[in-house]
Formats: structure tokens, C-alpha cells, sequence
């Protein structure tokens, strides 16, 4: 089957991405994805490198340009990747007001001031101390944040797991009070394939995780890549929807301004 969204995306209007929009939409009508959705990062924390780089009114603007170029080819959602949206409530509304986004991932990038990425935390960290001090601070997120879709549910995987592993089934009772919330909530879970590239080679969340999710009746999810260039656009997302059959969950879900709206696959 076919992909149908590429919902996690980031173009040059993030600081880490690097190819332009128009080049990522090419990419996802030469893959045949017909919709597509660009997660800009707004990073506002006291830790990041280049916070309020991302500008949103210019990128809606070549966006509507983009829509115009691809009508009939392919459809292009406003998204954005929210990081702590929980402690950094007003910076995050007003962030939201400014373009009419269609959905809002909310992240995890920061514990404290420990950055996920970081293979020196990880080294002083033992698997129990690292991902539980991370899952915790979803569980905060997930409290409080405005966002529509969880962003990458267990993404120290992607550096920790080289280091040290991951047991998902240690956290299973952590894990289920957060799907729950996002059960409860009605927010859909951002099936994550750029683990698949790095060498974790996990796919986030854990197929497990998935499992989990179909079990307790979760259904909302979306499909992306975490591109940050052209060429990494739907990619890995084919092996994602096999696991995503393969725990039992039926549909995608796609987003315009805000409301959600169930596909099968
Ligand atoms: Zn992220
Ligand atoms: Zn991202």
C-alpha cells in the first residue's frame, strides 16, 4: 500500500533542517505520499542553541505559495513541533496564534537541562534513571500542554538504546498511564520513523508500545518521517505502517485546523 502522510517534517524554517519546503514537497509527489504536513521546530527553553529561530508567518506564506504550485498533486498541512509546550505555556499560545496551523506536536527534547541527544547524559545515566526521568516528564507534558499529536513517544531510544538498550517492557506501566492520557484526550500518537535511519534502529514508538496502544483501544496516530532533508521524506514509513498492522491498528488520522479525522488503512 501506499504511504499516506508524511506528518513530521522539517524544511530550512527549522534551524537543523536543511532543504527548502518546495524541495520536500517534490520529493513526497516523486514517493506518490499525497499528504504532507511540515513540524517546524519552536524551541523556546533556556537550553536550546537557537531558540525562536523558526518564523512562522514567512514559512505560512511560501507554504500557501506551495499549495498553489502542488493543487491537485498534493496536500500541505501546517504543522509545528512544540518543544515543552507544558513549560512554556504562553510562549506556546502565542506561537499558535500567529498562523492557523493545522495540528501541534508536542516534544520532549529537554530533561532539565539534559538534552535527549546527548550521549554524555546517557553515559552518566543507567537505562532505568534515563528513560523513567524522561517518561516522567511526558507524563508533565501530557498534564497540561495544548498539542494534538505526541510527538516521538520514547525518543532517548534513538541515542541511549547504542549505549545501554532499551527494555520497553520495563516501563509498561509508565508507558500505559501516558497512552492513556492520550486516550483520554483523544490525541494521536506520532509513529516515528527516524529511529529507523540512526543506529538504534528502533522505531518509535516501540512496536511494542503499539501494541499496547490497540489493546487499550487507542486509534489515533500519524505517520512521519522526522525529515530533516529531501531525501529523507516518507522514508522508513513503509516498514512503520507494517508495524502498525501489525499491532492491530487500523487507521491514520489526518488534521485541518485542528480537527482530527479517521482513515483507514
Ligand atoms: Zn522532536
Ligand atoms: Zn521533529
Amino acid at each position: 500500500m501506499n504511504i499516506p502522510q508524511d506528518y513530521h517534517m522539517h524544511s530550512t524554517f527549522s534551524e537543523d533542517g536543511s532543504s527548502n519546503p518546495e524541495k520536500m514537497c517534490l520529493q513526497a509527489i516523486k514517493l506518490g505520499i499525497p499528504e504532507i504536513g511540515f513540524t517546524e521546530h519552536w524551541d523556546v527553553g533556556p537550553y536550546e542553541k537557537h531558540p525562536r529561530f523558526f518564523q512562522p508567518e514567512l514559512w505560512y506564506a511560501e507554504l500557501l505559495r506551495l499549495r498553489q504550485v502542488f493543487t491537485g498533486q498534493l496536500t500541505i498541512r501546517a504543522g509545528i513541533e512544540v518543544a515543552e509546550p507544558h513549560l512554556y505555556p504562553r510562549e506556546t499560545a502565542e506561537v499558535l496564534a500567529r498562523v492557523p496551523f493545522d495540528y501541534v506536536l508536542g516534544s520532549v527534547h529537554f530533561v532539565g537541562s539534559h538534552f535527549m541527544f546527548d550521549q554524555a547524559y546517557f553515559r552518566t545515566q543507567t537505562p532505568d534513571s534515563a528513560y523513567q526521568a524522561y517518561f516522567t516528564e511526558v507524563e508533565r507534558l501530557l498534564q497540561t500542554a495544548d498539542l494534538d499529536v505526541l510527538s516521538h513517544l520514547d525518543v532517548p531510544v534513538r541515542t541511549a538504546k547504542p549505549i545501554f538498550g532499551y527494555d520497553p517492557a520495563r516501563y509498561e506501566a509508565q508507558v500505559r498511564r501516558i497512552l492513556q492520557v492520550v486516550i483520554d484526550r483523544n490525541l494521536a500518537l506520532d509513529v516515528n520513523a527516524a529511529g529507523l535511519r540512526k543506529t538504534a534502529q528502533n522505531l518509535m514508538p516501540d512496536p511494542l508500545i503499539l501494541k499496547w496502544y490497540a489493546d487499550m483501544g487507542g486509534e489515533r496516530l500519524t505517520l512521519g518521517s522526522d525529515a530533516h532533508q529531501a531525501d529523507q521524506v516518507g522514508l522508513h514509513l513503509q516498514a512503520a505502517l507494517d508495524q502498525i498492522r501489525l499491532a492491530g491498528l487500523t487507521h491514520i488520522t489526518r488534521f485541518e485546523l485542528r480537527q482530527a479525522r479517521l482513515i483507514p488503512i
